[in-house]
């Protein structure tokens, strides 16, 4: 049992994918604060960061206009002087501070606008705290954790302290101890303890940019593991053979053209071309095609797919959410189905019955291109004879996932092609790295007719002109979304989500049809909603970030993002390509409150100058840094746990040296097989132990 860990919390970490110890262990602090030296209230200065520990004086909720929100005045002192604080979107905390508590801020100090002489806090990080020094809390270098829902960081702290003590003494290392040794690393253990709990003398500024020795270790184990299997593959995949598609006969040519719904764009014949020639060949094609949001590299896909079923073999795409599952089912169908192809669905919202006659078509050979979420990959999807397969956003993938698809095909003696969508611009170097011998078509250029999106950046004052806005438009026969910062999709998140709904739809659009949509519906209720948007029934809808990636719906020329402050970069990139799919003008608002930190400003500003994604995807690594996290790890988005390909790119280069060393090394095998027999499950079926013995 872990302390502090009852039903409800387990609950919220097994929806964030946390399952096993293991995996609670691996939940990394994304920040540090030496809360063994405080500093002096006294000794603040404009602009500086600092961590303070101090006592409540007094606090007060003052109301904004419209009552939606407030800002939380508070002051507070230490034994050297007092320190005002304000919080926006503060309601929440009124009433919860009493007068003597005592708090750990963390924060900027800055100039009150109003009052030059005063300095200030503007919503630092906040932590209550005991009076007594507890060993987790206070008098040492004290981790920092993103909140997990309503599962917040001193509370995951807790847990973790208590999860460490649970660790075996002598648990199985998995780097082979001699490159532990030639590399410095601790042993797996202390790497995880120290990690979570750094010694007293560590630096600071190590850790908060991840070189402590033992982040390093940790980070070099998971690149290490990866570029292991790549290692593993590439000897056993020289040897695998692909099918040579035949593509030149007229009937192919013919099929291609048929179903082409309109012109394509130089860029998507180019890159057709590139992927035909892959296809001809008997050697698996392995290609990351990359195009920005709205390039259209869907259609390109499901050519590729013509191209496989013309030959006899079945195609798959994996999409990363059943939305965008179902919508490119429902485009597929409508391009492909004249044609004569069988089109099936594969989600995990399928009803029974439904699903098993899948799987029957799927095993016989009848449906000729499968769509569907990572449902594809489950052991009970077995395919008649596999031979090409697509994987849409590729970044919201482990590229476990994608291994496990391709493995479907192997079982038949041959390698499916593989092309891989992706609109996250990766520069050449790393993508090599990563995906190993990985060949990428880009798209440059976007379909025509096409009118740049205006993006402004706007706040709450002017609210109530933004909803004029998209009431003309909405009455000139277009469609918007409202989108909220629901990141997390924890309850309290969601809650303000689906009151904002009701508030709008009863109070500001009563005339106008509403949907809201967020990742807690169903399968079928998520599905009616977008249906109706699709067929215009629906003219406004309100959703979390599950419109995030890939909803096409040309008709919608206005985006609303309210508190755009908290979301990344990429993320509000991906969000606005859901419009400017179209001939129309599109618009995208950004409503952001009046003080935000320099990073968000930046960011936001950022979205107003361009839209172009390469530059947006560079600018975005120049701002990422502790703090720039906005509620998703962004690491995650690769599919890595505790590594970060973009900031740890030295690692990755050596864990692939390493690893790359060993794999090909015969006098290391008994080595290999060690390493290869300690992997955690998750890692051993991606090994094919049996095949490596
Ligand atoms: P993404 O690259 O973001 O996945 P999609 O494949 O969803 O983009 O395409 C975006 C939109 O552009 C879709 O509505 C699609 O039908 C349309 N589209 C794609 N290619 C062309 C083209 N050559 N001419 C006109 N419209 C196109
Ligand atoms: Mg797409």
């Amino acid at each position: 049992m872990i302390k502090g860990v009852g039903p409800q919390r387990a609950e919220l970490l097994s929806k964030r994918g946390i399952h096993t110890l293991e995996d609670l262990l691996t939940y990394l602090p994304f920040r540090y604060e030496d809360r063994i030296h405080f500093s002096n209230v006294k000794d603040i200065q404009p602009n500086g960061i600092y961590t303070l520990r101090v006592q409540v004086m007094s606090g007060q909720a003052v109301r904004t206009m419209r009552g939606r929100d407030a800002i939380f005045h508070l002051l507070v002192r230490d034994a050297t002087g007092q320190l005002p604080c304000k919080f926006f979107h503060g309601g929440y905390l009124e009433g919860r501070l009493k007068p003597g508590q005592t708090l750990i801020l963390h924060g900027k100090a800055e100039i009150d606008k109003l009052r030059p002489a005063r300095i200030e806090m503007v919503n630092p990080q906040m932590e209550m705290t005991s009076d007594e020094m507890d060993s987790t809390e206070v008098g040492r270098i004290v981790p920092v954790y993103e909140a997990i829902g309503t599962f917040g960081s001193r509370a995951i702290r807790r847990a973790i302290y208590s999860a460490l003590d649970l660790l075996d003494p002598n648990m199985p290392d998995v780097l082979p101890a001699e490159l532990r040794a030639r590399l410095s690393y601790p042993s797996r253990r202390e790497a995880l303890i120290h990690t979570h709990f750094p010694p007293a003398n560590e630096s600071l500024d190590a850790l908060n940019t991840f070189r402590s020795a033992a982040q390093q270790r940790l980070i070099f184990e998971e690149f290490f593991l990866y570029q292991l299997s790549l290692g593993l593959d590439r000897k056993t995949s020289r040897k695998e053979n692909a099918i040579a598609f035949r593509l030149r006969e007229d009937n192919i040519r013919e099929a291609l053209k048929r179903i082409l719904p309109f012109k394509p764009t130089v860029a998507q014949k180019r890159v057709l071309a590139e992927i035909a020639a892959d296809l001809e060949k008997p050697a698996p094609m392995n290609r990351l095609l990359q195009g920005d949001v709205g390039s259209g590299k869907t259609i390109i896909a499901l050519q590729a797919a013509v191209i496989a079923i013309e030959n006899g073999l079945q195609a798959a795409l994996m999409a990363p959410t059943e939305i965008l599952a179902v919508q490119h089912y429902l485009a597929a169908k409508r391009i492909l189905a004249p044609a004569g192809y069988r089109v099936e669905l594969l989600i995990s919202g399928l009803k029974f019955r439904d699903k098993t006659a899948v799987l029957e078509s799927i095993r016989t050979g009848e449906a000729k291109l499968v769509i569907g979420t990572h449902a594809l990959i489950e052991d009970k999807v077995e395919f008649a004879r596999l031979g090409f397969v697509a994987v849409d956003e590729q970044h919201r993938f482990g590229v476990l996932q994608r291994k496990r698809l391709m493995d479907k095909s192997l079982a038949h003696g041959h390698a499916p092609h593989v092309l891989v969508l992706t609109a996250t611009p990766i520069p050449r170097t790393l993508s090599l790295t990563l995906y190993g011998d990985l060949d990428v078509s880009i798209i440059d250029e976007l379909p025509p007719g096409r009118t740049p999106i205006e993006t402004r950046m706007t706040t709450q004052p002017h609210l109530r002109g933004v909803w004029e806005f998209v009431r003309r438009e909405v009455n000139a026969g277009h469609q918007a979304y409202i989108v909220y910062p629901v990141i997390e999709e924890s309850k309290l998140e969601l809650k303000a989500a689906i009151e904002e709904f009701e508030r709008l739809s009863r109070e500001v659009f009563p005339k106008l049809k509403l949907g809201l949509l967020h990742g807690r519906l169903s399968s079928d209720e998520k599905e009616t909603v977008m249906q109706q948007f699709r067929k215009n029934e629906v003219q406004i809808l309100v959703a979390t970030t599950v419109v995030e990636v890939g909803v096409d719906v040309p008709n919608a020329t206005v985006m609303v993002i309210e508190h755009a402050e908290r979301f990344g970069l990429s993320q509000l990139h991906q969000l606005r390509g859901r419009i400017g799919r179209g001939a129309a003008k599109s618009h995208c608002i950004l409503m952001a409150p009046p003080y935000m930190t320099e990073e968000a400003r930046a960011r936001l500003e950022t979205m107003v100058r361009t839209d172009n994604g390469f530059e947006i995807a560079d600018t975005a690594l120049l701002l990422r840094g502790p703090g720039e996290f906005c509620g998703t790890r962004q690491s995650g988005d690769m599919g890595f746990h505790i590594a970060n390909p973009l900031r740890d790119r030295e690692l990755l280069e050596l864990a692939r040296r390493e690893a790359f060393a060993l794999a090909d090394d015969p006098e290391r095998a008994a080595e290999l097989r060690t390493v290869l027999r300690s992997l955690p499950e998750h890692w051993q079926r991606r090994y094919h132990l049996a095949r490596i013995g």
